[in-house]
């Protein structure tokens, strides 16, 4: 248990999402405890073989400079997938132009490992069995009765979401269309690899190696059920997908997943917030549920830190729900899609085969596989240079101490003030505290005049770039732009006067 009872942040769930806001938190220098049922980082289940990082994820993981421990531990593959249509990003402008395919497991334990270097305080085998809320933040009610008091509560635990529920926050959307078998087992007989049309499939689990283990996904006939699935679900399921069961044997474990989808109708109610799974829940078509709750975490992270700290207002929070919340729906809107294009049937059948003819073609495919990968988010942060809301483009620097990355700049995920050109000339000393000004000079001659961004193409180089700790562009401009102390104080804080 943690030593203290009373902390400015607490977060309920050490799956992807808790661990990556807890360590954003901690980098920010607040007081935050983990609050974990599970005893160990170990994961069981469906979700412990499945997986893959998307671009947009490694960039993040990179702007902490720990992208390195994920890429050792996976798989690059050039495409992304849209209802089983695969779309290449190998020519898309970033260092990460590819998915890394990396079980889910493993990420949880790179993180957990990253989380200790940091000492970010995880209380493992700890389940919060009540919380409530109150104007002041929320009482964390644990199993044996103990309780713990924080300033701020945040619920990133899962789709079955204890916090949301307590919290009275709507969880509206669709109930589910279809449901699979997932499961991981051995075979005597040699299976059929590879997707069926029925839905689902069988892969091996090694994928470098091939052979068994087996990933089993095979589609269900009913959605409804009233248990967990058996040995002799996953059996029969196998006989009436292939006609034979292989031999099957020795299952690791079988679970179940289905496409209901669903998100919270507001991400914060007072000093309660929701996060991750917690706030959608969605067909993992495409997979990219772990991938948007690191992303909110990554977003809500020094937000949430500046509130507690004082530096901004509670309104701040505001822009976390305003900003993420179109990303997960577009990403329920999506997955629904593609649900509906994988419908195994004549007719979809044909739909799928035009939409592939379509995805073929540059500019659709560019389209599709920048939101699939999560490259073309563009927070809404009102009319100005195009970069403005968008991420950051991680250009290599010369600066008066050397050779840098912008995404090396961000590795204590704090804002950046980013002069190019050496035009100086803005006192940034009121925000000096909280914002990094930094001078600097692109490496590659090409990017003094035009930056090339996924999706929407080049625009033009800005003299100046003030970039938010979660690497999205907050202003662009001039240094002289009478709008650069506004965005300085909307974003970090009112100007500290000497
Ligand atoms: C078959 C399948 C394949 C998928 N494939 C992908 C993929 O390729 N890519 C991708 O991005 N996503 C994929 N996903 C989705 C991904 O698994 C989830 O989106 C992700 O796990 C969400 O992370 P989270 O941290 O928000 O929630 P979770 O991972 O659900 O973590 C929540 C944590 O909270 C804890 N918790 C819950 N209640 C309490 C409580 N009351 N007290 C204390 N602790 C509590 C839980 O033990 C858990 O550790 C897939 C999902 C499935 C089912």
């Amino acid at each position: 248990m943690p030593a203290s009872s009373e902390h400015a942040v607490v977060i309920v769930g050490a799956g992807p999402t808790g661990m990556v806001l807890g360590a954003e938190l901690t980098l920010a220098g607040v007081d935050v405890v983990i609050v974990e049922r599970r005893a160990t980082s170990e994961l069981e289940g469906s979700r412990a073989g499945a997986g893959g990082l998307h671009s947009r994820t490694l960039e993040v993981l990179d702007q902490r400079g720990v992208v390195d421990r994920f890429i050792a531990a996976g798989q690059p593959h050039p495409r992304v997938g849209y209802a089983y249509v695969q779309l290449d990003i190998s020519d898309f402008p970033t260092r990460h132009n590819y998915l890394l395919a990396l079980w889910q497991k493993d990420t949880e334990r790179i993180l957990a490992g990253w989380l200790e270097e940091l000492g970010v305080p995880v209380s493992r085998g700890t389940e919060v069995t009540g919380i409530a809320p109150d104007e002041r933040g929320a009482e964390v009610v644990l199993d044996g009765g103990r309780t713990l008091r924080a300033e701020y509560l945040v619920g990133c635990d899962g789709g079955r979401s204890l916090v949301r529920k307590a919290a009275g926050i709507e969880f509206a959307g669709w109930d589910a269309s279809t449901s699979y078998l997932i499961a991981e087992a051995e075979m005597t007989e040699a299976p059929q690899i590879g997707v069926r049309r029925e839905g689902g499939g069988i892969g091996p689990v090694n994928r470098a190696k091939g052979g068994g283990p087996y990933g089993v996904v095979l589609r269900e006939e009913q959605t409804e059920h009233a248990s967990e699935p058996t040995f002799e679900d996953l059996r029969a399921a196998l006989v009436r997908a292939y006609g034979t069961d292989f031999g099957v044997h020795s299952p690791t474990w079988i679970s179940r997943f289905t496409d209901t989808t669903r998100q919270a109708a507001a991400y914060r109610q007072g000093r309660v917030l929701v996060a991750g799974d917690a706030a959608h829940v969605h067909s993992p078509m495409g997979g990219q549920g772990l991938n948007l709750g690191v992303q909110d975490a990554v977003n809500l992270g020094w937000k949430l830190a500046q509130v507690v700290k004082g530096t901004s207002p509670q309104s701040l929070l505001d822009t976390y729900q305003a900003e993420r919340h179109p990303v997960g729906a577009r990403v329920l809107q999506n997955t629904m899609a593609q649900t509906a294009l994988v419908t195994p049937d004549d007719r979809h059948d044909a739909l799928r085969a035009t939409v592939a003819e379509l995805l073929a073609l540059d500019e659709p495919r560019k389209r599709i596989a920048g939101m699939m990968s999560g490259l073309d988010i563009a927070y809404d942060l009102g009319d100005g240079h195009p970069l403005l809301g968008r991420r950051m483009p991680d250009l290599d620097l010369q600066t008066a101490a050397g050779p840098t990355r912008v995404f090396t700049l961000l590795h204590e995920a704090h804002p950046v003030l980013l002069v190019l050109g050496g035009t100086g000339g803005f006192d940034i000393g009121p925000w000096a505290d909280r914002v990094r000004s930094v001078e600097a000079d692109p490496i590659d001659a090409a990017h003094a005049s035009a930056w090339e961004m996924p999706v929407i193409g080049a625009v033009p180089a800005p003299p100046a770039v003030l970039i938010r700790p979660d690497g999205h562009v907050a202003w662009a401009g001039d240094l002289t732009d009478p709008n650069l102390p506004a965005a300085l104080t909307t974003w970090f804080g009112e100007p500290k006067l000497a």
